[in-house]
């Protein structure tokens, strides 16, 4: 299923290949601060490909706290985030806002509420290495 996305603006987009084709997408709304203040209800797929277009990439800032290990990609223009990525071992990996998708049936959504307050460095990376989207292009994860 390629699953579609975007700021509100425009500028940052995505086409999610999700494979295999999904019964269900979890959506998990993150409980952490960052993500309470910006909305950020979060899915991937292990299997799935990511590709990310930015139309203009000086307009992406690019967020980090607590541990650093996740950065997130925050539209300067609009202020949406549709991307969250944590560069592992040499790889990037990534999750997508389902707030961001353009064109997805919100029935396939199973929301749950999670928080990751707690969780080791070491554990979340292991847990994004697992669950996130090991295939990722076009976003810009470097300085
Ligand atoms: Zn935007």
């Amino acid at each position: 299923m390629r699953i579609g996305g975007s700021c509100h603006c425009g500028n940052i987009s995505f086409v999610l290949d999700w494979r295999p084709e999904p019964s269900e997408i979890p959506a998990r709304a993150c409980g952490c601060t960052f993500c309470t203040k910006h909305g950020g209800v979060w899915t991937s797929c292990p299997g799935g490909a990511l590709q990310v277009t930015l139309r203009d990439a000086s307009r992406v800032s690019h967020y980090a706290f607590g541990t650093h290990t996740a950065r997130f990609h925050v539209c300067s223009t609009c202020g949406a985030v549709p991307v969250v990525s944590s560069t592992i071992g040499g790889r990037v990996f990534a999750v997508v806002n389902v707030n961001a998708f353009d064109d997805v049936d919100p029935a396939l959504l199973k929301r749950s509420a999670v928080t990751f307050d707690g969780e080791s460095e070491a554990v979340r990376l292991a847990r994004r290495q697992r669950n996130w989207i090991a295939d990722v292009r076009g976003l810009d994860v470097d300085g």
